[in-house]
């Protein structure tokens, strides 16, 4: 029993606890829950807890589904909102194989294995979500097929007496409650649209961090009578939801990617880690954007980045570089712009970080900052300057991956091959639907 297991046993008496949920993912980022009676929790830390992974999407292949959940006794933390007489609290978990080693099906265990390998490297690497979100008067659709959002304001609006007002400091207490920081949150361009940004932590606990951000604000809008959805693209003439994320690599306590001076104060090693994401994307964004309903967002505009580039002042770019305090080492980052509100943000991250690594380990050369906004240029033009398209649909962007030495080795050969099934079989049931687009275009109506 090591510090941290004692200290949560102790905490689990102390407050009286009722249960301990053990938390982990599936291949899609969905949260998985097991309650644990208080007085299981010690065994459960020596010997694992045993479950049926063939039933957990994308975990196992049937003939091998008995696993472990190994709780991460860092990760305990009181969940306030399931009442005060009756503590509920929570543990991240790894999943391990019956012989206590790492699964390769686990996706947070995906992004443990790039860390340690940053970490050889000599490198932390820091994350900052700004998650978007929608939120709806609730989960049915009108009489003409559209979600309903609970107001009709847009970018930095103050909502006087609004149900958002109140939603966000409810929102962001909660958040603070459970040990997650927020930066800003604010109003964002869609009728119902929001968006709080998270300040920065190392990368795994970031993820963790995603996933409490995305209960919370579920329960929170829950308790309000009204939903909350990180779906990728709610509304046709309304811009998507982004989970636009800010990296930065650090060595020690020097920021790896400020050199003062420089172009946008960018290091080479920032340089290269831009061009190892630009030059991977493609290939790693059936991930970072990983439903049919994602590629509406990346092509159906509302600032959302369609082709590679990368920039300062530009927000059609892939990657932008915040030049916010210039002139400060530690707040030198990077920020990807593809990725949205319902990607699986541990198999996310460590597609990210694993390009930018390569970037870094082979020197990849940047190519020009692009000052112009790349989705007004003619087709010729972006040819011309490189910048190619992101994929276009999900079908696309399976093809990518599934091609791609570069995911097999990131993702391991079993999330690579679990994730991709699931992601074809998505595409399969898509591709058959009859949908309410065809029929109007179709009948005449439109
Ligand atoms: N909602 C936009 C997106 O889908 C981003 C808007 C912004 O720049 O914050 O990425
Ligand atoms: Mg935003
Ligand atoms: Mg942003």
């Amino acid at each position: 029993m090591d510090r941290q297991q004692e200290f949560v046993l102790r905490t689990i008496e102390e407050r009286d606890v009722r249960f301990v949920r053990m938390w982990f993912t599936d291949v899609v980022g969905t949260l998985k829950s097991v309650a644990l009676a208080p007085a299981e929790v010690e065994t459960v830390f020596e010997e694992g807890l045993g479950f049926d992974g063939s039933s957990i999407e994308g975990l196992s292949r049937v003939h091998e589904s008995d696993m472990l959940l190994q709780p991460d006794p860092s990760t305990f933390q009181l969940l306030p909102w399931r009442g005060e007489t009756e503590p509920t609290s929570r543990m991240f978990c790894d999943i391990l194989t019956p012989d206590g080693e790492p699964s390769s099906a686990d996706s947070r265990g995906v992004l443990k294995r790039i860390l340690s390998k940053a970490g050889d490297m000599g490198f932390t690497c820091y994350t900052a979500p700004e998650v978007e979100f929608y939120l709806l008067k609730s989960a049915e659709l009108n009489a003409e097929g559209s979600p309903v959002p609970v107001d009709r304001e847009g970018y930095f609006d103050h909502v006087y007496g609004g149900v958002v007002q109140d939603f966000r400091r409810r929102a962001v207490t909660m958040l603070e409650a459970v040990g997650i920081s927020v930066e800003f949150s604010h109003h964002e361009g869609g009728p119902g649209q929001n968006e709080i940004d998270l300040r920065h932590a190392d990368a795994l606990q970031t993820a963790d961090n995603i996933m409490t951000f995305r209960s919370v604000i579920k329960e929170v809008a829950f308790s309000q009578g009204i939903y909350a959805t990180f779906m990728p693209k709610p509304f046709t003439e309304f811009p998507g939801s982004g989970m636009h994320t800010h990296f930065s690599l650090f060595e020690g306590d020097t920021n790896a990617f400020f050199e003062a001076g420089a172009e946008y104060q960018l290091s080479r090693t920032a340089r290269h880690f831009i061009a190892g994401i630009l030059k991977h994307a493609p290939e790693f964004t059936s991930v970072t954007n990983q439903f049919v309903n994602s590629y509406k967002r990346l092509w159906g505009g509302g600032e959302a980045p369609s082709y590679l580039s990368w920039g300062h002042n530009n927000r059609s770019a892939l990657v932008r570089v915040p030049l916010y305090k210039p002139n400060k080492m530690q707040s030198a980052r990077i920020e990807y712009r593809g990725i949205d509100s319902a990607a699986n943000p541990y198999l996310a991250y460590a597609v990210l970080l694993a390009a930018g690594l390569k970037g870094i380990e082979n020197e990849y050369e940047l190519p020009e900052a692009e000052a112009e906004d790349v989705a007004s240029m003619s087709a010729t033009e972006r040819r011309s300057l490189g910048h190619d398209p992101l994929p276009s649909s999900l079908h696309d962007a399976i093809r990518l991956t599934e091609d791609s030495e570069f995911m097999a080795e990131t993702l391991g050969e079993q999330v690579f091959n679990q994730f991709l099934r699931n992601k074809q079989d998505d595409w399969t049931a898509y591709r058959m639907e009859v949908t309410p687009y065809e029929l109007k275009y179709n009948l005449g109506l439109l």
